[in-house]
């Protein structure tokens, strides 16, 4: 059994916060072991709460689209959430749950360890580009102990407003030169594994 199999099982039977009474299923997260890119979204909503699967709703059909228009599956990337349990009535996350569910998201990427991570929505952004604005920042990146981070709108923000749809479907398409670049980095370079870091608290 894989390492992320193993993880999985940890952190399904988790129950440090309250509303692990609530979900139907937790929803961990899914995609390929070794992935290049890792999208990181907010929290499960009603229909990934139903299916234990991330990113199944409309936004995640989007998502699908969007991948689709640069020539990738969902099955080709690793998709996950900064908390892994649906809040009630799609609240928004509360810090306590963040805070709880950070060392799964840390594992996570350890294992994964992609080369890019783009944040979909506020609460990934917030972990990664402390204290900026997605308005200003989307579709930019910077390199930290060998990852690289990407900010994006969240496909469902993006899916019913206008602008903001043809942003997003505009930042998509950065991501396979950015990605070519990294890959061309390390025919120079060694890639070495990500430190793991001092997590930054929300
Ligand atoms: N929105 C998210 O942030 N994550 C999901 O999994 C679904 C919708």
């Amino acid at each position: 059994m894989s390492a992320l199999t193993d993880l999985n099982k940890e952190i399904a039977a988790c129950r440090k916060c309250e509303i692990a009474k609530y979900r139907t299923n937790i929803v961990p997260g899914e995609g390929a072991e070794k992935a290049d890119i890792m999208f990181i979204g907010e929290a499960p909503g009603f229909h990934e709460d139903q299916q234990g699967r991330p990113f199944v709703g409309p936004a995640g059909q989007f998502l699908e689209e969007l991948l689709a228009s640069i020539k990738l599956t969902r099955n080709q990337v690793f998709i996950a959430n900064v908390i892994k349990c649906r809040p009630p009535n799609n609240r928004d996350p509360l810090p306590i749950e963040i805070s709880n569910c950070q060392p799964w998201l840390e594992q996570q990427i350890q294992l994964i360890s992609p080369r890019i991570i783009v944040t979909l929505g506020r609460y990934s952004m917030a972990k990664y580009f402390p204290g900026k604005s997605v308005s200003k920042i989307h579709g930019t990146s910077y390199t930290l102990n060998g990852i690289t981070y990407f900010a994006m709108y969240h496909p469902a923000a993006a899916l019913h407003q206008g602008n903001l749809r043809s942003d997003i479907i505009k930042d998509m398409q950065k991501l396979p030169d950015l990605l070519a670049q990294l890959k061309q980095k390390d025919t120079h370079e060694t890639r070495s594994q990500p430190e793991p870091k001092q997590l930054n608290m929300f």
